[in-house]
């Protein structure tokens, strides 16, 4: 049998003295595990056999027994394969511990939140609840201004029958005989390094190390049921359509005791026969009659808060648009509003009967020289053009 006679000694391999205290040994551990972790090194077997190694000599030396082992035997005081079948101690001690579990030392100091190191997770580690999502058409009025909503939506709740336990009313859950309520069960495993232990979840209780003897009908033992329920939801002023608002813990309820999940709302907005949206801009379009453009006028302009005056100037040319600063829409994440953008309109007026016409002739018979700029500049254009091809 081959020994694994080139094992480093523990202390070494934390880079601590051998009288360190625990609190050093906790340090080292720290930084060493963080440097070597496989999920901030992927692809690095040297780093992976590294955590594994810095994992196994803490394993060791953070244990009162196994350490003062350690220290009077070495490696074959603490290690299973060290040497089995040989000296005095070999295997002597085996039985009592071998099998690290470098996930679960890790876990117990970083909580597990580099992620990835699935490959250890405790059944009964408490886990959020999945985040649902739905979707909501509001009105360009309810999405400008803010509304409160009410919505049907499907999620995993905590079953009101057995609160949550899983276990039918009256019963309670129970500890499985087959691993003791530990949740794991030793393995022997015969390889050329010799025998090693390692534990795996035990079968019969899914890792849970309780049993439910008599489960829930409600919920067939899981704890939660999928319902329907009505919320009522409070939709953000400002929200533009496609954006997605999130209410946190409104989602799935969450595992052994996690916290529930999110409610990811997305939001349509129907169109609306006035106002248009540019981002927190509003655009609106005013129609107005040839004489309204021409003398000037006050309009009444709506707004989303309702409707203002507006005074165009004599003389205002078709798709003159003027701005209503702060008239706009609510930023969605804070203090401030876009703007109103009005376009006027002049809309050339048809169907006129014959008094119609014959006012507008004998007005255009007033002479219309000095009140259309743009065309007595193109009739002197069109003159130049007309005089220098004759010449
Ligand atoms: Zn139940
Ligand atoms: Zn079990």
């Amino acid at each position: 049998m081959i020994g694994l006679a080139e094992k480093r000694d523990y202390y070494e391999v934390l880079g601590v003295n051998k009288g360190c205290t625990e609190e050093e040994l906790k340090k080292a551990y720290r930084k060493l595990a963080k440097q070597y972790h496989p999920d901030l090194n992927p692809d690095d077997k040297d780093a992976e056999e590294k955590f594994k190694e810095v994992g196994e000599a803490y394993e060791v030396l953070s244990d009162k027994e196994k350490r003062a082992k350690y220290d009077q035997f070495g490696h074959a005081g603490v290690d299973p394969s060290y040497g089995a079948g040989g000296g005095a101690y070999g295997g002597g001690f085996g039985g009592g511990f071998g099998g690290f579990d470098v996930g679960d030392i890790f876990e117990s100091f970083f909580g597990g939140g580099f992620g990835g190191s699935a490959r250890t997770r405790n059944p009964n580690a408490p886990i959020k609840g999945n985040n649902i999502s739905a979707q909501i058409t509001l009105s360009f009025m309810e999405a400008a201004k803010g509304c409160s909503k009410e919505i049907n939506i499907q999620r995993l709740e905590r079953c009101a029958s057995c609160n949550g336990s899983g276990a039918a009313p009256g019963t309670s859950t129970e500890t499985c005989s087959s691993c003791n309520g530990t949740g794991q069960v030793r393995v022997q495993q015969r390889t050329p390094f010799g025998v090693i232990q390692s534990s795996r979840p035990c079968d019969r209780c899914g890792g849970k190390g309780k049993i439910i003897k008599t489960p829930c009908s409600a919920c067939r033992g899981l704890g939660r049921v999928r319902r329907s329920v009505k919320t009522t939801i409070n939709v953000p002023a400002g929200i533009d359509d496609g954006q997605t608002f999130v209410l946190s813990g409104q989602g799935d309820n969450g595992v052994n005791g996690g916290p529930s999940g999110d409610l990811n709302i997305t939001v349509a907005i129907r169109p609306d026969p006035i106002f248009e949206r540019d981002g927190y801009d509003v655009w609106c379009e005013i129609p107005v009659t040839f004489a309204q453009a021409a003398l000037g006028d006050e309009l009444t302009v709506p707004t989303i808060d309702g409707k203002v005056k507006y005074n165009i100037p004599e003389g205002t040319q078709p798709n003159t648009t003027f701005r209503l600063r702060g008239k706009g829409i609510n930023y969605v994440n804070g203090r401030g509003r876009g703007d109103q953008y009005v376009k006027v309109v002049v809309e050339i007026p048809k169907n006129l009967n014959s008094k119609q016409k014959e006012a507008l002739k004998h007005f255009d018979s007033l002479g219309t020289e000095k009140n259309y700029e743009k065309r007595k500049s193109f009739f002197d254009k069109l003159r130049d053009l007309v005089n220098r091809d004759s010449q």
